[in-house]
């Protein structure tokens, strides 16, 4: 099946699957290391070119989100306007402003019930975002927020009173 406006698969294929599972295995392995469990990866039509989890922690670096991460592992590349980009989470304006500078016509999102992120600006910017509800995703980041509140909020930029709010 082909959306009207590009080109792009709109339904799972087995790369994506692939490339979805690398993303999530990163984001296990992002908790197993004490830090933020959300994984992403990067895959072209026929395989998964890079995988990284948020290092924001043991980075000590505020830009070091998954798909940040993601896209250095995936190296200087001419080919992004072909790829998929595969994340656990609904991306942040960080990583979608990447997501659409780097041209990335795709982006399949594991959940976006923990946190909704930028997925509607992406669509409006042409980016094709396939969200699929994933399960384990889905409790992994919530039991993240549940048992590091304080974590999650610097992730997210929620300082002082506005984290009251949210
Ligand atoms: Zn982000």
């Amino acid at each position: 099946m082909k959306s009207a406006d590009n080109e792009a698969p709109t339904e799972l294929s087995p790369v994506d699957l692939r490339g979805y599972r690398a993303a999530l295995e990163s984001a296990r392995q992002g908790k197993a290391s004490a830090g933020i469990p959300i994984g992403s990866s990067l895959a072209n039509s026929e395989r998964v070119l890079a995988a990284a989890h948020n290092r924001r922690v043991q980075d000590n670096d505020p830009t070091a989100h998954a798909e940040i991460s993601a896209l250095r592992a995936a190296g200087r590349r001419t080919d992004h306007n072909e790829l998929t980009l595969y994340t656990t989470l609904a991306p942040c304006a960080l990583c979608s402003g990447a997501i659409v500078q780097f041209k990335i016509p795709r982006v399949v999102v594991g959940e976006w019930t923990n946190f909704t992120g930028e997925i509607q600006w992406l669509r409006s910017r042409g980016v094709q975002v396939l969200i699929m509800e994933d399960l384990e995703a889905t409790a992994l980041m919530h039991e993240f927020i549940t048992s590091y509140p304080e974590l999650w909020n610097e992730d997210i930029a929620h300082y002082g009173a506005e984290r009251n709010r949210s």
